[in-house]
Order: structure tokens, then C-alpha cells, then sequence
């Protein structure tokens, strides 16, 4: 069992009232809110160690070098990598999945090849696709959903072929909370000769990731969506593939030697991260792991699994609501409408009760069209959320149901 109210104490900004009213953070999967212990490093890092990362000789820059490098260690552990090899730092999911899209595009796909996405991603794991077929003059396959968002099996694997370069789909929707069966999906693709790339915006802070166990070829992450500061994310790709896939950006920090005639590049990992990174925010997102660690990432899942179910339930008994994504295996987030009423109204009236949801297409303007609407309201859950603001929530929509009648 979590001590949710010591939790809570861990995380200073959810002790305010908005508007009055006692803050209900329910927009966690655009954000998440930071614990004293990430506020604490970042302070301290700018307190004790600032100065820019590698190659200087002296003690600040060694220290914060350290700093940098043992967070890459706690997200190979976390994620179970064989290697730091193979934790690239970036500046989130988005410039992670260009990273990709750009270096491995550039390297193996050609002419006619076929790029496969799911009918619900977020526009960050098909934008660059798009642009890559466009540069490479390939193909962009979609795989469809059902009338839940499960992805329909037999139709993924229809679609794959020998033509078929990369597999580009979420741990869980971001808009609808489908946890997709990535192992599953990683196995067939596997066997037509596709690589995987998993989008796992949001999958990392809740369901416990191990790379090696599913087998992707590439999994991207953004550190403020666990708990870290934002301009941080991670790349995790395979060694082997990493080292075929040329640089995608040139700078500092990305090379050996230059001179005109000839640019010998670094090794990895650094190899791709060209310029100055986002050090600090780096060092926050070791000390994030560290936290999750601390409570476990099992104790928070069954958690956050019993809030969900709990959630469904009441948000069930409120009058012409539709909840849209009702995948048998979901996590941390409920997409809803309630009828006659535009999802922007509901946000605004929750949001003056000091309930923070977020309405809208969630960026998957695609997803939306499939089920014919222009947004939902999307209620998305974290380990410090209770039942008491899931109550909170339920009356909140009687109260816009009420007031619309
Ligand atoms: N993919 C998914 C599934 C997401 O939820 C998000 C953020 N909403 C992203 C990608 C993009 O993340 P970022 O903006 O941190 O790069």
C-alpha cells in the first residue's frame, strides 16, 4: 500500500487552491508535477556544481560531468539496457522519434519501403515519418483500431512485408490510455525484418519498462513526463543499430578530431548529442528514477490500475457521458465527452472548481477522426491522485451536467 498523503507532501505544488478551490491536478499526461528531491537537485546543481559537461580540466565541470554521466547509468538500469551505449540524452520524446526518423532514415530506408504507425499516435510519431517518406520517397502505412482503440492484430500483421522498415507505435495512447502489446508487436515485426521503435511518452512512468524483455529496437521517452524537468528525454536504440545510423546533428561534443579535410566522429553515445545538453535537466531525471525506484514502480502501477478502474466506475454513473477508449488493458488516463456539451465548455467549468483536464485532440488529430469528434476531455491520472478528486471530478461533471440542462 503507498502512503498517498506522504507522497503528496513529496510534491509542493499540489498544496495550493486555485480559484478557491483545493488544486485537483488531473493533466498528468501533458505533464507531471516535480518532487522536492528533482526541485532540490536542480537548485543544487546551479548551488554546487554548474559548469558546462566534459572536456574541461577542472573540478566544477568534472563534477558536473558526473553528474550527467551517473544519470545516464540510472536510466540504462531503469530500462534495463545492456549498455550506456545506448541511452542517447535528447530534449524529449519528439526530437528523440526526428532523431530516428532522420538518422535511421537516412541510413536504411529507400525508394518504396513502408513505415507502419497507429491510426491513434500523437503527431510527434507521425509527423517525422511523414517527412521521412516524403525526403526518401517511401510509403506510410496506418494500423487500424477497433471501435475500443485496441489495435486490430490480424490487420498489423496484413501489413507487414518484407517492404515493411519500421514499426512506429506508443506504449500506451496518449489520448485514449491503450496499452498497446508492444512485445507482440515487436515479435511479428521482428520477423519480417522491421525494426520497432515504441513511443513511450506514456508508458516509462507507469508500467515498468524493460527494453531487453520487449525487444524494441528503439524506445523514446520525455523526462517531464516522469517527474523530471522538461528539455530532457531519452533515445534508447540498440547498439548495434546506433552505430550504423549516421550522426544527426553536427557540433560540439559529437566529435573526435575536425579538421576541413575530415570530421572523425565521437563514439557513442555522444555521438548524437551534438552541443551543449541539457545537463541539469539530465541530473533531475536520474533523481526522478531514484524516486520511482524508491517506491517502486509495481506499487505505483497497481496503484494507478485500481484509481483508473475506480475512475471508469464513477465517471460511468454520471448522465449521456461517453467514454471513448475503452481498451481491455488501459492505463492512467480516461477520454470522455458528455453529450450536447463541447469538451472546451466541460474544461473550463472543471477548471474554475480547480480541476485541471485537458480538452482537445490531444495532438492525435487522426484518432480523433476515426471516432468522428473534435476533441475529448481527457482526465489523466498519477500515483499521488486520490479517490477523494476522483469524487471531486464526478460531481464537477454533474455540476456541468446540471448547468447545461
Ligand atoms: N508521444 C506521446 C504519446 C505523448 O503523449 C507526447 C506528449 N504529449 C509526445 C509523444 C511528445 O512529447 P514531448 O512533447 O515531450 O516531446
Amino acid at each position: 500500500m503507498l502512503d498517498i498523503q506522504k507522497i503528496r507532501n513529496d510534491f509542493p505544488i499540489l498544496n495550493q487552491e486555485i480559484y478557491g478551490k483545493s488544486l485537483i491536478y488531473l493533466d498528468n499526461g501533458a505533464t507531471t508535477q516535480k518532487p522536492n528531491i528533482v526541485i532540490d537537485k536542480i537548485n543544487s546543481f546551479y548551488y554546487k556544481f554548474n559548469s558546462n559537461i566534459h572536456r574541461a580540466v577542472h573540478y566544477l565541470s568534472g563534477k558536473s560531468t558526473e553528474e550527467y554521466e551517473k544519470a545516464r547509468e540510472t536510466v540504462r538500469k531503469y530500462l534495463n539496457a545492456k549498455s550506456i551505449n545506448e541511452i542517447i540524452f535528447t530534449k524529449g520524446t519528439t526530437d528523440a522519434i526526428n532523431l530516428v526518423a532522420f538518422s535511421f532514415g537516412e541510413r536504411f530506408v529507400e525508394r518504396d519501403d513502408e513505415i507502419l504507425v497507429c491510426q491513434t499516435e500523437h503527431h510527434s510519431n507521425i509527423v517525422p515519418w511523414q517527412m521521412l517518406c516524403e525526403r526518401k520517397s517511401a510509403k506510410l502505412k496506418v494500423i487500424p483500431v477497433n471501435d475500443k482503440s485496441e489495435i486490430i492484430f490480424e490487420e498489423y500483421e496484413k501489413l507487414l512485408t518484407k517492404k515493411t522498415k519500421l514499426v512506429a507505435i506508443a506504449h500506451v495512447s496518449n489520448a485514449f490510455g491503450t496499452v498497446h502489446p508492444i512485445k507482440k508487436i515487436t515479435e511479428s515485426a521482428h520477423k519480417v525484418g522491421s525494426y520497432v521503435l515504441i513511443d513511450g511518452a506514456q508508458g516509462i512512468q507507469h508500467i515498468k519498462t524493460d527494453v531487453l524483455d520487449i525487444g524494441c529496437d528503439f524506445y523514446a521517452f520525455s523526462g517531464h513526463k516522469i517527474y523530471a524537468e522538461t528539455g530532457i528525454g531519452v533515445l534508447y536504440g540498440k547498439e548495434n543499430l546506433l552505430e550504423q545510423m549516421p550522426p544527426y546533428q553536427g557540433g560540439g561534443d559529437m566529435i573526435k578530431t575536425v579538421s576541413f579535410r575530415k570530421t572523425v566522429y565521437a563514439d557513442l553515445p555522444l555521438k548524437f548529442e551534438a552541443g551543449t545538453s541539457n545537463y541539469v535537466a539530465a541530473a533531475s531525471l536520474g533523481e526522478a528514477m531514484n524516486y520511482i525506484n524508491s517506491i517502486g514502480l509495481e506499487n505505483i502501477s497497481k496503484y494507478e490500475t485500481q484509481l483508473l478502474k475506480y475512475a471508469e466506475t464513477q465517471l460511468s454513473k454520471i448522465p449521456n457521458i461517453k467514454i471513448i477508449g475503452t481498451a481491455k488493458k488501459k492505463s492512467s488516463a480516461i477520454s470522455f465527452l458528455l453529450k450536447g456539451i463541447h469538451h472546451y465548455d466541460t474544461g473550463a467549468i472543471l477548471d474554475k472548481l480547480g480541476i485541471a483536464v485537458r480538452t482537445g485532440t490531444h495532438c492525435a488529430e487522426p484518432a480523433m477522426k476515426q471516432y468522428g469528434i473534435t476533441g475529448t476531455v481527457r482526465a489523466s491520472l498519477s500515483f499521488y491522485n486520490t479517490k477523494e478528486e476522483i469524487d471531486a471530478l464526478y460531481r464537477g461533471l454533474l455540476r456541468v451536467v446540471r448547468m447545461f440542462s
